[in-house]
């Protein structure tokens, strides 16, 4: 699989404009983008950090998976997602080394990029994405 870089650390926060301004005053990045995506019930921002992004990510419903992962373990770093060429055949390949997939093959995530997720069981308790234009 070719992984390029970090794409993003994805944070599960509870009130996202108390966060984004803590984001933009006390360390000083910039908020350039706020997107909502329906399809995970959550709103994200994004702040860009040499290569690798900052998400944030707000649930717009308690039984979404942002919203189960607050009540369950609090607001904190949710995921990492690392860039890849292709999506499909990174998740193939995690597969086939005995990976447990969340996701067999690639969705859209923010920003139009392709991603797929593996399962923290299998990626000692870290939840995993792959993130890429293909
Ligand atoms: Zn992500």
């Amino acid at each position: 699989m070719n992984i390029t870089h970090i794409e993003h650390i994805g944070i599960a926060v509870e009130n996202m404009e108390e966060a984004i301004a803590y984001y933009e005053n006390v360390l000083g990045l910039t908020c350039y983008k706020v997107e909502e995506v329906a399809d995970q019930k959550v709103k994200t921002a994004f702040f860009q950090v040499g290569q690798t992004k900052v998400e944030l990510l707000e649930t717009t419903d308690p039984e979404g998976p942002i919203g189960k992962f607050i009540a369950k373990r609090g607001p904190g770093i949710h995921h990492l997602a690392f860039a890849v060429e292709d999506v499909a055949e990174a998740l193939n390949k995690a597969e086939e080394s005995g990976v447990q997939l969340i996701d067999k093959t690639p969705r859209k995530g923010a920003e139009g990029l392709n991603i797929g997720f593996l399962h923290p069981k299998s990626t000692f308790g870290v939840l995993t994405e792959f993130c890429g234009k293909k």
